[in-house]
C-alpha cells in the first residue's frame, strides 16, 4: 500500500496531470485530424550552389480548424510516441509521390527531386520497403526522383537491417540523405557502411560558422567527409548571403534556407519556379 502510495503521488501533481491530459487530448485530436484530412505538405526548395533548383523537401503541417497552421515540432513527437506516425508517414509518402508524379508532366519541374522525411518507427517497420515501392508504383512517381531523409539515431538502431533496406530501395533508384548531420551520435565506423547519397549539415553549424571557428571547422570536416565517402553535402538553414558565401567557399554543393525560400504551399512553389 505504501509503495502504491508513492507511485501514485506524481499523479496528484497538478502540473504533471495537466501535461498528461494535454498530451492525451492532442493524441485524440491528431487521430481525428488524420481521418479528417487536415494535414498538408509545404515544399522548401533544395538549391544547387550555382542557383538552379535541384528539388524540394516535403514538410508536413497540420491545418487545424481552430489553431491554424500547426508546425511539425508541435505534433510529430506525440505522433511518434502514439504510433500515429505510421498512418501520418504513409499519408506524407503518398502525397509527396503524387505531387512528384504530377511534376513529371511539366518540363520546368520534371527534373526536380522530392525529399521526404522518414521517422525511425516508420523506417523500422518490416513492410517499409514494400510500402514505398507500392506507393511509387501506384502514383507513377519515378523512384530516381525520390530521396528519403533519415536521421543518425534511426540508422544506428540496427545497422545491418538498415543497410539491407536501403539497398533494396536503392536498387529501385531511391536515394538517401542523412538529415541533421552532426547533431546525432555519428560514428565514423558505421558511416562508410551506409549507402547514403547526401549529408545534410544541421543548421546549428551553419549559424555558428559565421561567428565561431568551431562551427566553421565542423562544416569543413563534414565537407571533406562527404568527398571521401562520395556523398554530396547540403547546408541547411542558410539565411544570409554571408552564410551562403561561406558554405560555397567550403565546398558544399547544395543548400536550403530562408535566404532563397521558406517552405511553400505547392501552388506558390510552382509560381516561384515559373518566375525563375
Ligand atoms: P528538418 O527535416 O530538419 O527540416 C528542416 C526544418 O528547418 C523545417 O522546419 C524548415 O522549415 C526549417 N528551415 C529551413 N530553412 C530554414 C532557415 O533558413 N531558418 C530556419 N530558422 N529554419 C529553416 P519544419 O518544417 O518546422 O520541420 C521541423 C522538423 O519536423 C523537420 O526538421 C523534421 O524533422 C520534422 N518533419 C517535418 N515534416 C515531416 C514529415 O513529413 N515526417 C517526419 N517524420 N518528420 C517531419
Ligand atoms: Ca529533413
Ligand atoms: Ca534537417
Ligand atoms: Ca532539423
Amino acid at each position: 500500500a505504501k509503495a502504491a502510495g508513492r507511485n501514485t503521488v506524481s499523479f496528484f501533481d497538478p502540473a504533471m496531470q495537466a501535461r498528461v491530459n494535454a498530451r492525451a487530448a492532442l493524441e485524440v485530436d491528431l487521430r481525428r485530424a488524420l481521418g479528417n484530412g487536415e494535414f498538408v505538405l509545404h515544399y522548401q526548395p533544395l538549391m544547387c550552389v550555382n542557383g538552379t533548383m535541384a528539388g524540394a523537401e516535403a514538410l508536413v503541417r497540420w491545418s487545424h480548424p481552430q489553431r491554424g497552421m500547426v508546425p511539425p515540432a508541435d505534433f510529430i513527437p506525440v505522433a511518434e510516441e502514439s504510433n500515429l506516425i505510421l498512418p501520418l508517414g504513409r499519408w506524407v509518402m503518398r502525397e509527396a509521390c503524387q505531387r512528384l508524379a504530377a511534376w513529371a508532366g511539366d518540363a520546368r519541374t520534371a527534373g526536380l527531386e522530392m525529399a521526404v522525411n522518414v521517422s525511425a518507427s516508420q523506417f523500422h517497420r518490416p513492410d517499409f520497403v514494400e510500402h514505398v515501392l507500392e506507393t511509387l508504383a501506384q502514383t507513377g512517381a519515378r523512384a530516381d526522383r525520390l530521396r528519403l531523409e533519415l536521421t543518425e539515431s534511426l540508422l544506428l538502431k540496427d545497422v545491418g537491417g538498415t543497410v539491407e533496406k536501403m539497398q533494396r530501395l536503392r536498387a529501385a533508384g531511391v536515394s538517401f540523405a542523412l538529415d541533421d548531420f552532426g547533431t546525432g551520435y555519428s560514428s565514423l565506423s558505421y558511416l562508410h557502411r551506409l549507402p547514403l547519397d547526401q549529408l545534410k549539415i544541421d543548421r546549428s553549424f551553419i549559424w555558428g560558422a559565421a561567428k565561431e571557428d568551431s562551427g566553421a571547422a565542423i562544416v569543413r570536416i563534414i565537407v571533406s567527409l562527404g568527398k571521401a565517402l562520395n556523398m554530396s553535402v547540403l547546408a541547411e538553414g542558410v539565411e544570409t548571403q554571408a552564410q551562403l558565401d561561406f558554405v560555397i567557399a567550403e565546398g558544399c554543393q547544395y543548400y536550403q534556407g530562408y535566404l532563397f525560400s521558406k517552405p511553400l504551399p505547392e501552388p506558390e512553389l510552382l509560381a516561384l519556379i515559373a518566375n525563375l
